[in-house]
C-alpha cells in the first residue's frame, strides 16, 4: 500500500481526522494506495501556514523565486521515469504517453513561468498636459487556490501552480482524488528544490468536502479551477458572492471539421489522435468529426479501419495506444453513451465501444475505441461531454451548414479545422466560437498564447502574462508634479 500524505508547512501529514481514501489503479482494477480524505480544518490549518509564508515569500527578488522554479523544473526532469509510471499507475494513460507528454510539460511549465516571471511587466501612462503620471502595481493576490482534475493530473496542477508562485502566491492546492500521486511526488520535489515551508500546501480529498472548503474560505482570494463543467457552475456560486477572482476551465464537445481538400495523410493521423489520445479524455479532444460529403465516405472506410487497427492494451507497454480508462464509475458514464447510441435508429455503431480484454489485467478499465455515425449534431452524443474514446461522425455539403452545427453548441473550448485553402481557414478561425481554433495541427501548443474556452467551457485564459495577470492585482498610482 502506497500511503499519501498532505504537505502542509513543509511537512507531510495525514488529515486531522486521519480518515483515508482509496486509491486504485485502474490498469488492474486493484486499490494500490490511500490518501488523506481532508476537510475543513486540514484547511484551516493550511491556510494559517500559508498566510505566514505569504509575507516573506511575496517579497523575494524575482531571481530567488525564477532560481527556485528553475530547480524544481529541473528535478521533474531528473525524476522523470518515476513520475511518469506513477502517473500512468494513478490514470492508466500509456506509460509512453506519460513520458514524452505529461511530465515534461510539467517541468516545461515551471521552466516558463520560471522565465516569464522575470519578464512581466507594468504599464505607466503618462497624462501630457497635466503634468500627471500613472504607474500600475501589479502586487501578488495573497492565499490562492488551485483545484485540478484527473485526465493530464501533473501537467495541469502545475499550470496552475507554477504562475501562482511565479506571481508571488502562496497556494493551497488540491489534486483530483482520482489521480493524486504526482501530486504528492512534485511536494518531495519542492522540498528538495528549497521552496520555502508553506509556500505551497498540497491538500488530498474529495472535491465537496477538501475542494468546497477551499473555495469557501474567505481568506482564499482566488480560485484557479480546471475540470467539469457542473463543477465549475457550483464553484462560481460560492466564489462569486465573496467577489474572488475566478478562472474555470471547463468541458468541452469540440468539433473536428474536415474538407476534402486537407493534407489527408497528416489529418487522418492526427484525428486519430485527437480522437483518441489518453483514451479520450483530453478536454481538447475532437470528438465531433464533421467530414465534407465528397470526402466521407472514404474517410469513414479508412478512419475505422485506422481505429480497429489501435492496439488497447496494458499502459506499461511500448506499443499500446490506448490504455484504462480512469476509473470504473467513468467507465460505465461512457458506456452508458454508448449502449444508449446501439439502441438509437439513427445512430450506428461503426466500431468499438465493448470492453476489451486485456491479458493478465480482466478487472482493469480498458473499452474498445468507439465511432458512432450520427445524422444530426442535435442528438444527445453530440450535445453533452463524453470524456472517452468515443467519436461521433457526419457529413457536410458547405462551410455554411458545418460552420453553423460546430457551433451548435453549449460548449466552446477548441475546435480544428482541416483545409488547404487560406481564405475559408480564416473566414473559418473568425467564425468559430471557440477560445482555441487549430488549422491543420492539434494539440500544438505554445506557452505564451492565452488558454481557455467561451460559453460553458470556462471564464478567463491561462498561459503567458495572462496567468500572470490572474494571480497579480493591478494597482493604479497617479502621480501629479509641478
Ligand atoms: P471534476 O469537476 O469532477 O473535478 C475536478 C476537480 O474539482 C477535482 O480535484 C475534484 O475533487 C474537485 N471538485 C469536485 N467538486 C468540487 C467542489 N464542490 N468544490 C471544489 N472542488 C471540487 O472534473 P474531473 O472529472 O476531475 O475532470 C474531467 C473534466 O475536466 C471534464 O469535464 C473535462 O473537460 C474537464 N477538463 C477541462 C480542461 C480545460 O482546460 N478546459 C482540461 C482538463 C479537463
Amino acid at each position: 500500500m502506497k500511503t499519501i500524505l498532505n504537505y502542509i508547512d513543509g511537512e507531510f501529514l495525514p488529515s486531522h481526522s486521519n480518515a483515508f481514501l482509496e486509491n486504485i489503479n485502474p490498469s488492474t482494477g486493484y486499490v494500490y494506495g490511500e490518501i488523506p480524505r481532508s476537510n475543513t480544518s486540514d484547511i484551516d490549518f493550511a491556510i494559517d501556514k500559508a498566510e505566514i509564508a505569504f509575507k516573506t515569500w511575496s517579497n523575494t527578488t524575482l531571481e530567488t523565486r525564477s532560481k527556485t522554479l528553475m530547480r524544481i523544473a529541473d528535478l521533474i526532469d531528473e525524476n522523470l521515469d518515476q513520475l511518469a509510471m506513477a502517473e500512468s499507475n494513478d490514470n492508466g494513460k500509456p506509460l509512453h504517453l506519460a513520458k514524452s507528454v505529461d511530465i515534461p510539460r510539467a517541468s516545461a511549465n515551471f521552466r516558463f513561468f520560471a522565465h516569464a516571471l522575470t519578464q512581466f511587466y507594468s504599464e505607466s501612462h503618462e497624462s501630457q498636459g497635466k503634468n500627471t503620471i500613472n504607474y500600475t502595481l501589479r502586487k501578488a493576490l495573497g492565499l490562492v487556490g488551485c483545484i485540478s482534475p484527473w485526465n493530464l493530473p501533473l501537467y495541469l496542477l502545475t499550470w496552475k501552480i507554477a504562475p501562482a508562485l511565479a506571481a508571488g502566491n502562496t497556494v493551497i492546492a488540491k489534486p483530483s482524488e482520482v489521480t493524486p500521486m504526482t501530486a504528492f511526488l512534485l511536494c518531495k520535489i519542492c522540498e528538495k528544490a528549497g521552496l520555502p515551508n508553506g509556500v505551497l500546501n498540497m491538500i488530498h480529498g474529495l472535491g465537496p468536502e477538501a475542494g468546497q472548503a477551499i473555495v469557501e474560505h474567505p481568506k482564499i482570494k482566488a480560485i484557479s479551477f480546471t475540470g467539469g463543467t457542473k463543477t465549475g457552475e457550483n464553484i462560481a456560486r460560492t466564489a462569486a458572492p465573496m467577489f474572488k477572482k475566478l478562472s474555470l476551465e471547463l468541458g468541452g464537445k469540440n468539433p473536428n471539421i474536415i474538407f476534402a481538400d486537407c493534407d489527408y495523410e497528416k489529418m487522418m493521423r492526427t484525428t486519430l489522435k485527437s480522437s483518441f489520445a489518453n483514451q479520450g479524455q483530453i478536454c481538447l479532444c475532437g470528438s465531433r468529426i464533421f467530414v465534407e460529403d465528397k470526402l466521407y465516405e472514404k474517410f469513414k472506410t479508412d478512419f475505422v479501419n485506422r481505429v480497429k487497427a489501435l492496439k488497447i492494451g496494458h499502459p506499461i507497454e511500448d506499443n499500446t495506444d490506448l490504455g484504462a480508462i480512469v476509473s470504473e464509475p467513468h467507465l460505465k458514464k461512457i458506456k452508458s453513451y454508448i449502449d444508449k447510441a446501439k439502441k438509437d435508429p439513427k445512430m450506428k455503431v461503426l466500431c468499438g465501444g465493448d470492453l476489451a480484454k486485456v491479458k493478465k489485467f480482466p478487472n482493469g478499465y480498458y473499452l474498445n475505441p468507439c465511432v458512432i455515425e450520427v445524422q444530426d449534431n442535435q442528438c444527445q452524443l453530440n450535445q453533452e461531454e463524453i470524456f472517452g474514446p468515443v467519436v461521433s461522425m457526419m457529413s457536410f455539403k458547405t462551410e455554411e451548414e458545418v460552420l453553423k452545427m460546430a457551433n451548435d453548441s453549449v460548449y466552446g473550448l477548441s475546435s480544428t479545422l482541416w483545409t488547404q485553402n487560406l481564405n475559408r481557414s480564416m473566414r473559418m478561425s473568425q467564425a468559430l466560437e471557440t477560445g482555441i481554433v487549430w488549422v491543420n495541427t492539434w494539440l500544438n501548443r505554445d506557452l505564451r498564447t492565452p488558454f481557455g474556452g467561451t460559453k460553458q467551457s470556462g471564464v478567463g485564459r491561462e498561459g503567458g502574462f495572462e496567468a500572470l495577470r490572474f494571480f497579480t492585482e493591478p494597482k493604479n498610482v497617479c502621480i501629479e508634479y509641478s
